[in-house]
């Protein structure tokens, strides 16, 4: 049993029901892999806490009334608020912030019997590619510590990367799963907008942000999105009436016929060779599959940036208008009156990027400006929106890839906040149209290795983008889970886990 941390959400549950292990066990063989906090992955880790729970899961074990995940650990990105762990959103002006309450999917993934790890390092407020905008310094590539990890869910990412926990949350507003999944060589599910309850994620742009679940493979994210799904009316007016599904009963379905579509938009000029490489070889599994590729057009994939780049800061500088050091988190010690005290607490407790967005979006906002820019934004999502209708009419799901490049190094966009957006290109689409999106292990590039002295790089992963029409999660599940039957890249692991 000393490879439990590489075992999967699946087969841990087996073992678990089988009682061959118990959820005491397990969680403590995953404590002691968070000595020290490799990669800086996690924020918040309290082994009572965690162990708390376990006990509360064998018991359940123990009595027949375990849920279908009773006792596997699970790690939550720290935008999603929960009573036993404190959560910060990768800020300072929510240090020491602890809820009253858990998120909807933190609940909901209890009740399913998952236990809690602790909480996930992540760029602040969830804003960023690269985990390098959170207050508590960046999260590393288990694959090249050098490298990022990809953001904003980089330390769900990292972790399952470095099995540091079998399966995390994270939250996708842009891309924020399938991005960092992409990078660190793991699975990633974002599933249709609402179809996950927001209630208890902290906001970032409420019109875009979605929950959904990050592991090594599609069967395991399937696992936990059945548990994470269905509406939540009273707390979540946003929340869809679709009952929750089981998105394990389509996999293993046959793709045979399936016509896959291929949009010219993401093939262009600045998509790097390594990464067209992979996502080329495996399009050719699934044609080895019986899928069909068809071509189709996306034509304003180029215009998704700009309009992102309004409406999430839009949202965000409304959203985020509730940190003053009032009810929660950090207030500014020495203040003349009210305002000064708002004014200090938030120039102290935010960073730059949150900043920098706060003042675009109310800029776009602003009178005058509303017109050009955020009327202008909406008129132009809605028509991307169309496109993938259109798109739809010729195919049943979309394949790209994820991000232009493998995971790059630290400071490479230190000074360029744009390079970071740029590079959001083939994510933030689906994010505008509400769409379901995965990230597939597809295999591995080499980033810059052709320049190193050496000539030997490390292998750095790249994922395919798999986008499906509303509500087709288990249909896009069970896609990727048709690549993974087919190939190991989902399995292999950084060297040294
Ligand atoms: N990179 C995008 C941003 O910075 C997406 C982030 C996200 O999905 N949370 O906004």
């Amino acid at each position: 049993m000393s490879e439990l941390h590489n075992l999967s959400v699946k087969a841990l549950a087996n073992l678990l029901h089988t009682k061959d292990v118990s959820a005491v066990e397990v969680a403590t063989r995953f404590l002691a892999r968070l000595g020290g906090n490799p990669h800086n992955a996690f924020l918040d880790i309290d082994s009572e806490a965690t162990l708390a729970q376990a006990q509360a899961s064998d018991a359940k074990l123990a009595n027949g009334t375990a849920g279908p995940l009773e006792g596997v650990p699970v790690a939550h990105k720290d935008v999603f608020v929960t009573q036993d762990f404190a959560t910060t959103a990768g800020s300072k002006i929510l240090s020491g912030y602890r809820s009253p309450f858990d998120a909807t999917v933190v609940q909901r993934l209890r009740t399913a019997g998952m236990v809690t790890l602790g909480k996930l390092n992540c760029d602040e407020f969830a804003m960023g590619s690269a985990n390098e905008n959170s207050a508590y310094g960046p999260v590393q590539n288990p694959w090249d510590t050098a490298r990022v990890p990809g953001g904003s869910s980089g330390g769900s990412a990292a972790a399952v990367a470095a099995g540091l926990a079998p399966a995390a949350t994270g939250t996708d507003t842009g891309g924020s799963i399938r991005q960092p999944a992409s990078f660190c060589g793991i699975t990633g599910i974002k599933p249709t907008y609402g179809r996950a309850s927001r209630y208890g994620m902290i906001a970032y742009a409420s019109s875009l942000d979605q929950a959904g679940p990050m592991a090594r493979s599609a069967e395991d994210c399937a696992l936990l999105l059945s548990a994470m799904c269905g509406p939540d009316p009273d707390r979540d007016s946003t929340s869809l009436d679709v009952p929750a599904e089981d998105f394990t009963a389509q996999l293993n379905g046959s793709i045979d016929g399936l016509r896959i579509g291929i949009p010219k938009e993401f093939f262009g000029e600045g998509l790097h060779g390594d990464v067209r490489a992979a996502v080329d070889s495996a399009l050719r599994e699934y044609e080895k599959l019986g899928a069909k590729l068809v071509p189709i057009s996306l034509p304003r994939t180029e215009l998704s940036i700009p309009v992102y780049y309004i409406i999430a800061p839009a949202e965000a500088s409304s959203n985020l208008s509730r940190f003053d050091g009032v009810k929660f988190g950090h207030r500014a010690k020495d203040y003349i009156d009210l305002v000064d005290m708002y004014k200090k607490t938030r120039a102290e407790g935010f960073g730059n990027e949150v900043k920098r967005r706060i003042m675009t979006g109310a800029y776009v906002l602003s009178h005058g400006y509303y017109d050009a820019y955020y009327l202008q934004a909406q008129k132009i999502r809605r028509m991307i929106a169309d496109d993938f209708q259109n798109a739809f009419k010729e195919c049943d799901v979309i394949a790209g890839p994820v991000a232009p490049s493998v995971a790059w190094k630290f400071g490479e966009n230190a000074n360029d906040p744009v390079a970071d957006y740029l590079a959001d290109i083939f994510t933030l689409p689906a994010s505008l149209a509400g769409l379901p999106g995965m990230s597939v292990p597809a295999g591995f590039g080499t980033g810059d290795m052709q320049k190193s002295e050496t000539g030997i790089g490390k292998p750095l992963p790249v994922g395919l983008q798999l986008i499906g029409n509303y509500f087709k999660e288990a249909q896009l599940l069970n896609v990727a889970h048709r690549l993974q039957q087919a190939t190991d890249f989902h399995l292999r692991k950084p060297e040294g886990i």
